[in-house]
């Protein structure tokens, strides 16, 4: 067998992708997918289209390096993770349209659970924070606004999936409906601790057990995809959501060991072991990817917006023209000369948890020019990120010694020297930085032995570059004093 198949479903594209014996990428094709936007803070996609996106680029990969479906060991699926699939289990068409991690139109049905006296359980047995960005809420809402859904529902007529499981009911041709630990985290239906449904849960959320996929690990051979669908049977073999594999690739197996990604927002993950956390300081306990039967934890920190404060200053302020130009505006200055921009632009997430704050750039003068902007801007990011990781040495009780980064703005090298700097702490940048593929293929190749050992993969992972803190104390705590401040407020 000469490859792994890893299928990438994201938000805004599906893409597909083929490994080789050393864990290298020989080919990638990506196919965009729409959102659409009925109401405000209402974000829908066709679960139809994101199936055919996913075919066309798995079949473009392939066509791509002229592999042929006989030469694939197994095929590994992540996926953009909350995201809700309903559908009939006969005829396999979606009875709604798919609503999207992001869509709110369930903020205040999660308001009242919030404030219900049911609330500090769902935490205490789910790991999260109550708010719409969970899928349990989404299926109620579905099977409470398309008629006759629960009727259906409770005959047992209607199925439930999360991406991954919606990908791999189709690519089985309906014989399978599976999902893995990490994405039934997220749906606020699984109890964290045990990793199976929840009686309790399934009840608040008014929700027949017959809809919900089976839970299997994250690493196993789960179902076939039909030979109809690329001419051979391949043994589907490796599942995780998006964050959780982005930490499989960067070889983040094992216990103390974290990521963050630097896209539209950033997710920082912390691999906790077979320890569940429990936070105190409000991140959010999850599953990581698990090898066997035995399961993994990470907490994780989410910040809504990242690398989307550089798309604002490029695309509504005009004051850059692209995003990769920060860099050297950054580094023209050694300093903001105190200004700072909180990008609270749609509230702020992790450990703040405030929907109400508004972004706010502070401490400008007469001096502020675009280049302090600018660089204030790449600055945030690193601030948001040092707040996590803050809040995860808290909860952990110990420091981080090394932050392994990806995305988009990890490419940014003052952005990541800045990052070491406030952090204290070394950066890591891997020469791959697909690494929410690569996780999903190495969680898929171990699983049927294409690769041996969890220490071959590890082999693979090679840093592109290291970022060694450089700043004195002295300024990390002055900054550091200025950013709290900053948040201060805005908060206010
Ligand atoms: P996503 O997967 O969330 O769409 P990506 O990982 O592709 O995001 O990263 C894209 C984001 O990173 C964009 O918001 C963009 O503004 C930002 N970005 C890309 N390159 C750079 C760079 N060199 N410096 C700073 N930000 C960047």
């Amino acid at each position: 067998m000469r490859y792994i198949l890893s299928l990438d479903e994201g938000t805004t594209s599906a893409r597909a992708a083929l490994y080789n014996q050393e864990g290298r990428r020989l080919a990638m094709a990506t196919v965009p997918i729409p959102c659409r936007y009925p109401e405000s803070g209402w974000v829908e996609q066709d679960a139809a289209q994101i199936w055919t996106a996913q075919l066309d680029a798995m079949r473009r990969t392939l066509a791509e390096i002229d592999a042929q479906p006989q030469e694939i060991a197994a095929v590994g699926i992540t996926n953009q993770r909350e995201t809700t699939v309903v559908w009939d289990r006969h005829t396999g068409a979606p009875i709604a349209p798919a609503i999207v991690w992001q869509c709110r139109r369930t903020a205040d049905r999660c308001r009242a659970l919030a404030a219900s006296p049911d609330a500090a359980r769902i935490t205490a047995k789910t790991g999260l924070v109550i708010d719409a960005y969970f899928s349990g809420s989404k299926v109620e809402w579905i099977l409470d606004h398309t008629p006759g859904a629960r009727e259906r529902a409770e005959a047992g007529d209607l199925l439930f999936g999360n991406i991954d499981t919606w990908l791999i009911w189709n690519l089985s041709a309906g014989a399978t409906h599976v999902t893995d630990p990490t994405n039934a985290s997220r749906t606020m239906l699984m109890d964290l601790a045990s990793g199976d449904w929840d009686e309790e849960l399934l009840g608040i959320f008014r929700i027949p057990r017959a809809m919900l996929p089976r839970i299997v690990p994250s690493s196993g051979v789960c179902g076939q995809v039909a030979a109809t669908i690329l001419g051979a049977e391949i043994p589907i073999a490796g599942i995780a959501g998006d964050q959780q594999a982005a930490l499989a690739g960067q070889a983040c197996f094992r216990k103390g060991l974290s990521k963050n990604t630097y896209g539209t927002g950033c997710f920082a993950l912390l691999h906790t072991g077979a320890e569940m956390p429990v936070s105190a300081h409000r991140l959010l306990g999850t599953r990581a990817a698990n090898l066997g039967a035995g399961a993994q934890f990470a907490v994780e920190g989410s910040i809504f917006i990242a690398g989307a404060a550089v798309q604002w200053l490029r695309d509504k302020v005009g004051l850059i023209e692209s995003a990769p130009e920060t860099e050297q505006i950054a580094l023209s200055i050694n300093d903001t000369g105190g200004v700072y921009l909180v990008p609270a632009f749609v509230g702020l997430g992790a450990p703040h948890w405030d929907a109400a704050a508004r972004a706010s750039f502070t401490g400008m003068t007469l001096a502020t020019g675009r280049t302090e902007l600018v660089r204030a801007t790449l600055e945030s990011m690193a601030y948001q990120t040092r707040e996590l990781v803050q809040a995860m040495e808290a909860d952990s009780g110990a420091p981080l010694t090394e932050l392994r980064v990806d995305g988009g703005a990890a490419q940014n090298n003052f952005l990541m020297q800045f990052q070491a700097d406030v952090l204290g702490c070394r950066v890591v940048r891997p020469q791959d930085n697909e690494t929410t593929a690569l996780g999903a293929a190495y969680l898929a190749g171990l699983a049927v032995g294409y690769w041996s050992s969890l220490a071959e993969v590890e082999s693979f992972w090679k840093a592109d570059r290291v970022f060694e803190p450089a700043m004195p104390h002295s300024q990390r705590d002055a900054l550091w004093a200025g950013w709290q401040a900053a948040v201060a407020r805005t908060r206010a």
